[in-house]
């Protein structure tokens, strides 16, 4: 009998995040005020968010930065998540390969999205804020932080992109449930979605330009501060405590993975599995492959352009040196909302143009048909962002097959998809179609990006 299922116990929760900058040989380049062009110090950060997410975000001396207990209180109401030998999809693949995933759809929001929040949350309380803005595009990261600031007893404004706040109204009564106030994207409450809408009144929002309010309104309101789900460092920092649990399962598998995948919007969750492995690679040379899984209709790390480039579409934040295709960059309306971002978080992008981590683009429909498969074979309906994560596993699994080779792959499943019902829907239907993008479209915005590097 094979075992399945490996559990920790709650003590064995991670006490410490692990913060890769300090072990990179090649130290990530420095975000620049928009302005001067001049390298930007954490004070600089203050404004905007909590202090010590500011110092988290431009610390490279640590390897290892403390969880503050509150946090780790928090996260024992659903961790340690489990990792799960995925039998089911080795059998139906006919693979010497052997999968692993490690859960994080177990969480009260359905994400790992909630491991950052709550640090976030917790933070910002400590420092004596009040009160919170952010931005979500499908509504995932605005989930989590609804729940997280309620926890922490601060209050939450969150901007939803239009067209989900009118496509997925579960999630926006999910955080509403969790008492957070949600307005559509762009909103005539900020200067920035004023503008846009009086230029273009029936725009349907972006994620950039949900940003550019959230920043506005923390900036504006007193002891508010902004929080965001993916792209910065503190972000990837407070996700590795899903590679440093695996680490430990792995053992308890007697295995060490070959390969080692995460699907890819700004970076958060598959760093959180990645960063623990690579620090292996980086410190003791070990053999181990990771893999970014994005989709081919945004693919920055595949064929974006590695350059200093804003984060939001409004140009309101620091340039952050990142694989990007354009800040301006509309990518087409697929279903894995979470992975439709223009950009790649910093360290992820000076790991990738060091050759550390890969990149692979994928299908909408392949992404489908292995969540389709997934479902069947394991019993849980992946969020369609983790589907890519899947298609890229089941690829290599089948690579392994070829080859003839016993390989371990692990993945992180970084969501369920019970909320996302709808797109499964156009699945079965057969509505659903890839979007290829061309290189002409692609250049359009490139082409807009200025060249600092
Ligand atoms: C937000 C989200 C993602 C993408 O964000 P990253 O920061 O790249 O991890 C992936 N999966 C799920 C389930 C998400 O909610």
């Amino acid at each position: 009998m094979s075992t399945k299922k490996f559990l920790l116990e709650e003590r064995e929760i991670p006490t410490a995040w692990y913060n890769i900058a300090a072990d990179m040989k090649q130290k990530p380049l420095p975000l620049l005020n928009p302005g001067t062009k001049q390298p930007l110090q954490a004070s600089d950060l203050y404004p905007l968010f909590a202090k010590a997410l500011a110092d988290q975000e431009m610390n490279e001396t640590d390897a290892w930065i403390e969880i503050p207990e509150e946090v780790r209180e928090m996260y024992k109401i659903w961790r340690p998540t489990p990792l799960v030998r995925a039998t089911g999809l080795e059998k139906a693949l006919d693979t010497p390969a052997h999968i692993y995933f490690k859960n994080e759809s177990v969480s009260p929001v359905g994400s790992h999205k909630l491991n950052s929040a709550l640090a976030q949350a917790y933070f910002c309380k400590k420092e004596g804020v009040t009160n919170l803005t952010t931005e979500t595009g499908a509504g995932q990261w605005g989930a989590a932080m609804a729940y997280a600031a309620q926890a922490f007893g601060l209050e939450l404004a969150v901007y939803m992109v239009k067209i989900s706040y009118n496509q997925k109204p579960y999630r926006r009564s999910i955080m509403q449930t969790f008492g957070a106030v949600v307005e559509a994207s762009p909103s005539m409450s900020t200067k920035a979605g004023r503008k846009i809408l009086t230029d273009s009144p029936n725009y349907q929002g972006s994620l950039g330009t949900a940003i550019s309010e959230a920043v506005e309104l923390a900036m504006q309101t007193p002891n508010c501060k902004y929080t965001l789900g993916s792209v910065l460092n503190h972000v990837m920092l407070h996700q590795t405590v899903i590679g440093l649990e695996a680490e430990k399962q792995m053992e308890m598998a007697g295995e060490y993975p070959d390969i080692v995948i995460g699907c890819f919007g700004g970076g958060s969750n598959f760093s959180g599995i990645a960063f623990p492995f690579l620090r292996h690679k980086l410190n003791d040379g070990k053999q181990i492959r990771v893999i970014a899984a994005e989709p081919s209709s945004c693919p920055k790390l595949t064929r974006g352009q590695f350059q200093y480039d804003f984060g939001d579409e409004s140009g309101y934040t620091p340039l952050i040196p990142m694989f990007t295709l354009g800040h301006t960059f509309s990518p087409a309306n697929i279903h894995a909302g979470g992975l439709r971002y223009h950009g790649a978080g910093t360290l992820i992008s000076q790991l990738r143009k060091d050759d550390l981590v890969e990149a692979v683009d994928i299908d909408q429909l392949d992404t489908f048909e292995a969540a389709t498969l997934f479902a069947r074979v394991e019993g849980i309906i992946p969020a369609p962002e983790s589907a890519h994560a899947i298609a890229a596993a089941i690829n290599e699994a089948e690579q392994a097959k070829k080859e003839g080779r016993q390989k371990t792959i692990l993945f992180n499943l970084s969501g369920h998809g019970l909320i996302d019902m709808a797109a499964y829907d156009q699945f079965i239907s057969g509505d659903l179609s890839n979007y290829t993008l061309t290189d002409d479209e692609l250049n359009q915005t490139l082409q807009q990006l200025e060249h600092v590097i």
